[in-house]
């Protein structure tokens, strides 16, 4: 048994486990509500999940743990999580004193990237960045199977950079929650494309609902989408300009839109400066699940 792993996804409204065999085999997966705003109780939720897991498991295993946000490499302490009790709170020592090991934490959408460079969509790529486009908008980058983590802890934290290249409409742009405004997550968060569509045409649509409509012919929702596209090539050849990926990898909900797969790299070749652009643009393998995943790689080799 000493070579399963749990991944835990600490996550606003569930926590969810995983239990990955050598292999990359799901062998026990388990989900319970967060508790909201109790900082011990989400404590003491992760705490049983993982016993439990350890009991049905008949061993002890490694555990790592993906969470919104990043833990201060100068105070150990918890800070950028939207799950705000979290903030300032020892969130990893905390856990390894009630489990008795060493934990591993990453950001979640470090582990999304990691799943995806481990044995997903990107495996065996050199370079791998991995964007999460849903409610926010965060990344993670991979550098030869290890996520890049600096100074600041915030690798890949691209959302709060402004959006490149800005047209007439979209200066200043929106007000964002961390106190900038034009930021790169108001633009192409669902939340973002919903708002555009809404400033454009003024209806009100989720942005699941603008993808659907514009693949049954609505125009204006086909606008927006094109419009949403042009923005991610531009934001995403600021990233190949500074970083030359391999694989960008998409997750979140946006990346269902299977046709930014194919409409994106058409449009990112006049920002980026090169006379060519070899970088592959593709979709997650593990979907939802690649946050989780991505937790239990990284006790990886
Ligand atoms: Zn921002």
């Amino acid at each position: 048994m000493g070579e399963i792993k749990i991944g835990i996804d600490l996550g606003g409204s569930k926590i969810e486990l995983i239990a990955l065999d050598e292999a990359g085999g799901e062998i026990l997966r388990q989900r319970v509500p967060t508790p909201q705003g109790d900082y011990l109780a989400t404590l003491a939720a992760i705490q049983r999940l993982v016993e439990e897991a350890w009991q049905q498991l008949g061993a002890e295993t490694t555990v790592g743990l993906g969470t919104p946000g990043a833990i201060s490499k100068a105070s150990g302490r918890l800070k950028n999580s939207n799950s705000t009790c979290l903030n300032g709170q020892p969130l990893l020592q905390d856990l390894e004193n009630r489990l008795h090991r060493p934990l591993r934490i990453a950001n979640d959408a470090d582990c999304f990237a990691l799943s995806e460079a481990t044995d997903g969509a990107a495996a065996g790529a050199g370079i791998v960045f991995g964007v999460i486009l849903g409610t926010g908008v965060g990344a993670g980058v991979i550098v030869n199977g290890k996520p890049l983590s600096g100074p600041n802890a915030i690798a890949g934290e691209w959302g709060h950079n402004p959006l490149p290249w800005p047209g007439g409409g979209e200066r200043p742009g929106p007000a964002c929650y961390c106190g900038q405004t034009g930021c790169i997550e108001t633009f192409l968060s669902g939340p973002g494309l919903a708002r555009s569509h809404l400033k454009a045409t003024g209806l009100s649509l989720s942005a699941v609902a603008i993808v659907e409509n514009a693949g049954h012919g609505d125009q204006l929702c086909e606008n927006s989408l094109q419009v949403y596209e042009d923005r991610l090539a531009r934001a995403l050849a600021h990233v190949i300009n500074i970083l030359d990926p391999d694989v960008i990898v998409l997750g979140g909900g946006l990346s269902n839109c299977l046709r930014l797969y194919a409409n994106v790299p058409k449009l990112w070749g006049r920002y980026v400066f090169s006379d060519r652009v070899d970088t592959l643009l593709v979709p997650p393998k593990f979907g939802d699940s690649s946050g989780v995943r991505g937790a239990a790689w990284l006790w990886g080799e």
